[in-house]
């Protein structure tokens, strides 16, 4: 049976022209280098492979979308597969050479690679970050990160520090960027986020005490919005907007 091919090219994944992930029994291309295939879990029962490409593929049955819009064109479980390789690939790349002796790296396993010199072992790990929907009343707290690419308000997130448990981290990155404190932490669900490499851990809060004080250095703007009135929010890929359409049904339909 033919394989997934997942194939990318600076941050852009190659889809058929019908919007699909190519199928191919052999090595659907010849600029792809064997020894930078990853092979990843079946789907569908259908071996998928994932591998970078040195050019991108040009040929009129193909297009090349960012990995971000593909979520809206594959199915749930092939954005999921796709985010996946990303990360794999991402990862490879940015793991060259041993990070405490300097020694070239060697893939050992599927998803581990050993140095050549001192023997250290590495996996890849994503960087953890969470990201929290505060409602006070009917009303939610939005910010627009200066971080963000566009003109949308999103929601608190930041990654967590050292020593620091996910809780910890909410209340420290609330307090930072909005000099607010919050009550009723809940844990809401978690989102590999392979842009490039991390994994978003959500959390639902309600305002306990404190007036809004942004963080000019982090953020553009921010401020409490009507649950039905709300300005542009992230997009349907992300966490933060699962988060946002969820307290707003919860709330809208109390
Ligand atoms: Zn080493």
């Amino acid at each position: 049976m033919a394989a997934y091919w997942f194939l990318f090219h600076q941050g852009n994944i190659l889809l058929t022209d019908k919007g699909t992930i190519p199928l191919s029994k052999e090595i659907p291309f010849p600029n792809i280098e064997e020894s930078n295939i990853f092979h990843l879990p079946d789907v569908e029962e259908r071996s998928c492979y994932a591998a970078t490409l040195e050019t991108p593929i040009t040929e009129s049955c193909y297009k090349m979308i960012p990995l971000r819009a593909s979520f809206e064109m594959l199915p749930s479980i092939l954005y999921r597969m796709a985010a996946k390789s990303y990360e794999l690939l991402y990862w490879n790349a940015n793991t060259n050479y041993c990070g405490a002796c300097g020694a070239l790296m060697k893939r050992h396993t599927e998803i581990s690679k050993i140095c050549s010199c001192c023997g250290k072992e590495i996996w890849p790990s994503a960087s953890a970050a969470i990201i929290v929907a505060i409602t006070r009343g009917h009303e939610i707290l939005l910010v627009q990160s200066k971080k963000f690419r566009g003109n949308y308000f999103g929601l608190v997130a930041g990654f967590v520090e050292t020593g620091e448990t996910l809780e910890e981290c909410v209340h420290r990155e609330v307090m930072e960027e909005t000099g607010i404190t919050i009550k009723k932490l809940k844990y809401f669900s978690s989102q590999a986020w392979p842009y490039p490499f991390n994994i978003m851990i959500g959390f639902t809060a309600e305002y306990a005490h404190g007036d809004l004080q942004l963080q000019r250095s982090e953020l553009n703007a921010g401020g409490w919005y009507k649950l039905n009135n709300l300005p542009e929010i992230p997009e349907k890929v992300s966490l933060a907007r699962q988060l946002i359409d969820a307290v707003k049904n919860d709330i809208c339909h109390q």
